[in-house]
């Protein structure tokens, strides 16, 4: 067990004002040899608008059980897979990704665009594939999708009826 401290400060994702510390929970992930691990990830609480947040560790996907480069492998190579995890699960992860991949390359092309760094025209000449255009945005080394996840939730775009980061 280990505890994470992130050193970038992210502001509330709901509404941008400050977040402070008020204590900790403990989230047991899977890793992909199978076993358990446990982590203790920060609670943050918004000073303006008081909702409350988890600190998202780049290692997880909120919402799943398994590290991140687990399902990140599972979703780039088709076949030679070294994650311990059932078919069931595997199947439900590549839906999970083929579902939500449009949302996030908009996401990403909405955050990029708010960052100044892109304007509307210039993605009209991204790569054809959803997965090479998420990768124009965060490149395709290892840890793509904690790449993806991360600005995501830190923008308040999941999809949950419950607030963004972990739960
Ligand atoms: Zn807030």
């Amino acid at each position: 067990m280990f505890f994470v401290r992130s050193g970038e400060q992210n502001p509330c994702p709901c509404c941008g004002g400050t977040l402070k510390v008020i204590g900790s929970r403990r989230r047991s992930y899977i890793k992909d040899t199978g076993n358990i691990n446990i982590l203790v990830i920060r609670r943050l609480q918004c000073y303006n608008c008081g909702r409350i947040h988890h600190e998202l560790p780049d290692i997880l996907v909120p919402y799943k059980r398994y590290e991140s480069k687990s399902i990140e492998s599972v979703i780039t190579s088709e076949s030679l897979l070294t994650v311990m995890a059932d078919e069931s699960t595997i199947w439900r992860w590549r839906t999970w990704f083929s579902n939500l991949s449009g949302h996030f390359l908009g996401c990403l092309i909405s955050i990029s665009i708010r960052l100044g760094k892109e304007t509307v025209e210039s993605t009209c000449h991204l790569p054809k594939s959803t997965l090479q255009r998420i990768w124009h945005y965060v490149g395709d080394a290892p840890k793509w999708l904690a790449r993806t996840v991360r600005p995501v939730a830190n923008s308040n775009f999941w999809i949950h009826t419950r607030s963004a980061f972990l739960s």
